[in-house]
């Protein structure tokens, strides 16, 4: 039976490039979708930018464009990097459009009508110089908990804490720095709590037609935490409008009042599959209706659970639409075991990778081989996929049909002998159920596992068999054709198993084995007395350099990348223990800036003539950067150390000391200050 499938990656945000972690999820929704395809169901595969919200609006004001142009560049940069990975969407469209509007009115004024939305005024710190209510990502402060300096809105990245925007300590707009004041505002609400008695039903049932869950195990353990036990429900109402200024969709009746930008995202799933289906004539009704028999999956990351498995069913349920077949969420993406970091280079775009020239059908291969359907954490480990991607593709898998087809060309006019027969092939055909189910329950890095263990059985048939003695010998004319035609039908079959991960190498193969298209049907049958034409090479193998060179292109130094210092944890790490008498050999001072002025020939230095009160020194020192009015700094304290031997500084001169600064988090140093009193050649300790 031919199954209806809608299927859909997360929405990228509008605001930032595609690195790899996006990239796993797409790969992993790609791979399932390609693999419906081949088995020849109806399967759409929709996806969109997530336009609005606050960080959109932002940024295009920052860069001096309408939001509008600055979401359609990065949409076109988008796609064109997914393009580049082979994730075959037949929609990429974007939330910021007509179909989304509708659709997102529509839900939000069922709801409505069905008495699950309702307005209250709450209170929110607004920001009186950029005339506009702060997210909590916008507003900055002291952590009530640990007092750190600079923390967020919603939680302090250095002791973990939440709270309200309204707890932090002395805070202010991270927009324009201002402090903010507490303000009332009208909000909408959608009923949540209410819907807990359908969501608890929904979370832990299963899809009417094969009987799988609607969620993995580990989801809906998370989702009875979020739920509660029993009757009780501890999920709250959830805050659904925003206020002007917002880029989004303003709400029906509610002028000044816009949909929150979560409202609208999943929305777009709807809206993009709309879009296609009036394109190509596809029944969008039979899909979305509530009594729908079609099938709709969401891949997703695990931090967007709550939105997929909670939210958006319910929004679905109570505005008379049908809910999510399965929402399937994956792990993080880590790079040699760690986070990726900018400063590192592991922080991998799309567009370098592409760029350096990498296959990206290598990475397609690699993070399908540690992809299973469980929500775990996956490594990229840069050594693991060299010799992955070169022993099982290159080594493996590509060299069946380099050793096979010379002799098929040259001996036998590039035609195969009938070898239906084959107990070798019938092993690999035997494989197919097995390998199709593990591919649909999403158990990729089984899947491939399985395949290469086939790869395997055939290379120890060709060493076994030596077609380049046979090819030697008189009289094995026959069974060199013989040979040759099994290897390269058993290359046809595991092209078919890998046709999912490998979409263009499986179409480079088509043309060499003279097929119109792979189909799963490969994976069982045999090609029979059948030519083929030229081979060409398939895949290069990954080197070293390759990989060391996309490394480097990534690398982005702390010092002129502010966004990763956050990233990473905004604290250098303490240093080693030093004792006191480590400490007693440095002599600090407090000298006076007599003269600072720039160093010509020199973007780093400035020179400072100091009065240490015994003597009068010179100390050249690298701050430039961070103080571009020299001048300013006459007259002012500052602290030295004065017992460093002097040292040349290149053609400049001698410095006779060294300046302490502050090194920020975001690469600037700041000279240090001592209270009023203290005079030059005062000791510091
Ligand atoms: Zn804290």
């Amino acid at each position: 039976m031919t199954r209806k499938i809608l299927v859909t990656s997360a929405l990228p945000y509008a605001n930032g490039s595609i690195h790899l972690g996006h990239m796993v999820e797409h790969i992993q929704t790609d791979v399932w979708v390609r693999f419906q395809k081949l088995r020849g169901h109806e399967c759409h595969y929709c996806c969109a930018d997530d336009t609005h919200g606050t960080p959109v609006m932002l940024a295009a004001q920052k860069q001096g464009i309408a939001p509008e142009d600055m979401i359609a560049k990065v949409r076109e940069e988008h796609l064109a990097d997914f393009t580049g990975f082979h994730i075959g969407y037949d929609n990429y469209y974007s939330t910021h459009s007509p179909e989304n509007k509708q659709f997102s009115e529509q839900i939000y004024r069922a709801l409505k009508a069905n008495g699950k939305i309702e307005s209250r005024v709450i209170e929110q710190l607004f920001d009186p110089e950029k005339q506009m209510f702060l997210p909590d990502r916008f507003v900055k402060g002291e952590c009530p908990k640990c007092h750190a300096q600079d923390q967020y809105g919603d939680n302090c990245e250095v002791c973990g804490t939440t709270y309200s925007p309204t707890e932090l300590i002395n805070p202010y707009s991270a927009v324009s720095g201002a402090k903010p004041e507490l303000r009332e505002s009208e909000h909408f609400f959608f009923k949540l709590g209410e819907c807990a008695g359908y969501l608890k039903e929904w979370t832990s049932g299963n899809n009417p037609h094969d009987g799988k869950p609607h969620l993995q195990a580990e989801a809906l353990n998370k989702m009875k935490e979020w739920l509660g036990e029993g009757e009780e429900t501890t999920l709250s109402d959830w805050d659904i409008s925003r206020d002007a200024p917002y880029f989004g969709f303003e709400i029906p009746d509610a002028p000044g009042k816009y949909f929150y930008v979560w409202l609208d995202a999943p929305v777009g799933y709807m809206a993009s599959f709309k879009n296609l289906c009036d394109r190509i004539g596809v029944d969008f009704d039979e899909y979305f209706k509530a009594d729908s028999q079609t099938e709709m999956y969401h891949f997703i990351g695990k931090d967007i659970l709550y939105f997929h498995a909670l939210f958006w069913p319910a929004m679905l349920h109570f505005s008379g639409h049908r809910a999510p077949t399965g929402v399937y969420a994956h792990g993080f993406l880590t790079v040699d075991g760690q986070k990726m970091s900018k400063s590192r280079g592991t922080f991998i775009t799309a567009k370098s990778y592409l760029e350096q020239g990498l296959n990206p059908e290598w990475m397609r291969y690699y993070i399908a081989a540690k992809l299973n359907s469980k929500i775990e954490d996956i490594d990229l480990n840069l050594q693991d996929f060299i010799s992955r991607v070169n022993s099982d593709l290159v080594g493996k898998y590509v060299n069946i049909a380099a050793r096979a087809s010379g002799f098929i060309a040259k001996r036998f006019e590039g035609r195969l002998k009938d070898v239906s027969g084959s107990a070798l092939l019938a092993k690999l055909a035997a494989e197919s159920d097995t390998i199709a189910e593990q591919y649909e329950n999403r158990e990729y890095a089984r899947a491939l596992r399985d395949i290469m263990a086939l790869a395997d059985a055939v290379n120890e048939y060709v060493d076994a068999n030596k077609p380049w003695e046979l090819a030697k010998q008189e009289g094995q004319d026959e069974r060199l054709h013989e040979v040759c035609s099994e290897l390269i039908n058993a290359f046809t079959m595991l092209t078919a198993y890998l046709a999912p991960v490998l979409p263009q190498t499986a179409a480079n193969a088509a043309r060499f084995l003279n097929l119109d298209a792979i189909t799963w049907a490969n994976t069982r049958e045999t090609l029979g007395e059948h030519a083929i034409n030229k081979y060409e090479h398939l895949m290069q193998r990954v080197e070293q350099k390759q990989v060391d060179d996309l490394i480097e292109a990534n690398k982005q130094s702390i010092q002129t990348t502010p966004a990763s210092a956050a990233e990473e944890g905004k604290y250098e790490k303490v240093a080693e223990q030093a004792s006191f008498d480590d400490f007693m050999k440095i002599d600090m001072r407090v000298a006076k800036v007599l003269n600072c002025e720039a160093v010509e020939g020199s973007t780093k230095l400035l020179k400072f003539d100091l009065d240490f009160g015994f003597e009068k020194r010179i100390i050249f020192s690298g701050i430039a950067a961070s103080y571009p009015n020299p001048a300013e700094l006459n007259g002012r304290m500052v602290i030295a150390v004065a017992n460093f031997a002097p040292r040349k500084m290149a053609k400049f001169g001698v410095s006779e000391g060294m300046i302490l600064s502050a090194a920020t988090a975001e690469g600037k140093l700041k000279l240090l200050d001592v209270d009023a009193g203290a005079q030059p050649g005062d000791k510091v300790g």
